[in-house]
């Protein structure tokens, strides 16, 4: 009798919690990056109206908010966001909210640190590269839509884990196109270092031309190097991303050529930023399906042209 009657107020107490607290968001789910966006919008079907911040072809790295975007990230029902400081510009509001007691969770964050690449503080963000590693940020997302909504937990979990299935078909299908690449020729350049989780994940050297943020110019010394190593392995391919300047991957073709040796582009790959939105490569699955099987045919290997499931010439 005792503890009921102490347990009454408590309860009281965290019902005006939770009422103030609503009577400041406007139920919204806003996302960072698409990646993370389309995921969400895959679990939380109807049920959820989703803002995604960062579009098709803009670089998260840089990536200033305006001030309308500012006041989505704070009147949110729930924020979600990358973590591992992807989004580097984005920081002090994300904080602001955590301070807030306003829900907001950094879904790459909390992985196993063997799933990770780079030192401890400052680990590699890119962790979409990787289907299998994604797949568990999905499952994040699932169970914060579930914390979020518990009303709906259930379909929640559901959705979650066809979607995760659906993961699991691409991340197979890539483990079986890439040993088609010849053995010599499995070397993956690109402008920025975002594909070292997919290099590690399906056996495929990475080099970037920049660091991994797109913050820092590539240097001369840099170029040359690669350029060199272009040409002493015969690599017959580089990529450019869709949001990432051309100029350095330019210049590392005009230095091959003068050493004689004819490096193409290889294609137009999605690194940080997803295609257009309403195309299949504006989805994350899509994404990754014109990314995996682009490589794969520009480096001498076969894929099918139309990807794993036929979509990709839509
Ligand atoms: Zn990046």
């Amino acid at each position: 009798m005792k503890k009921s009657l102490l347990l009454a107020p408590l309860l009281f107490l965290g019902a005006c919690t939770n009422k103030d607290e609503a009577a400041k968001t406007d139920g919204t789910i806003v996302t960072t990056v698409g990646m993370i966006g389309d995921v969400t919008r895959q679990i939380a079907g109807d049920k959820q109206e989703v803002i995604n911040i960062i579009g098709e072809g803009t670089d998260p790295h840089t990536y200033q908010p305006s001030k309308s975007e500012i006041d989505k990230i704070q009147k949110a029902g729930l924020v979600l966001y990358n973590g591992h400081f992807l989004e580097g510009k984005m920081g002090s509001i994300l904080k602001s909210r955590a301070e807030r007691d306003n829900p907001v969770s950094a879904v790459a964050e909390g992985l196993a640190e063997v799933e990770l690449i780079g030192d401890g503080d400052h680990p590699d963000p890119h962790l979409w590269m990787d289907l299998s590693i994604w797949s568990k940020v999905a499952g994040k997302i699932g169970d914060e839509l579930a914390a979020f909504d518990p009303d709906n937990a259930n379909q929640y979990q559901k959705q979650c884990q066809e979607y995760q299935e659906k993961l699991n078909d691409l991340h197979t299908y890539a483990l079986m196109v890439f040993p088609t690449i010849p053995q010599k020729q499995r070397v993956l350049v690109t402008a920025h270092d975002a594909f070292s989780y997919l290099g590690r994940a399906y056996g495929i050297e990475v080099r970037g031309i920049q660091g991994i943020s797109t913050e820092s110019e590539a240097g001369t010394k840099d170029i040359n190097n690669l350029v060199s190593y272009l040409v002493e392995n015969e690599i017959p391919a580089i990529f450019i991303e869709s949001s990432v300047p051309e100029k350095s991957v330019k210049t590392v073709i005009e230095g091959a050529a003068e050493k004689g040796h004819t490096v193409k582009i290889g294609g137009k790959l999605f690194s940080d930023a997803m295609g257009p939105a309403g195309t299949y490569q504006g989805t994350y699955i899509g994404m990754m399906d014109h990314n995996i099987t682009t490589i794969v045919n520009a480096l001498g290997g076969s894929a099918p042209e139309g990807g794993f499931q036929n979509k990709l010439n839509d």
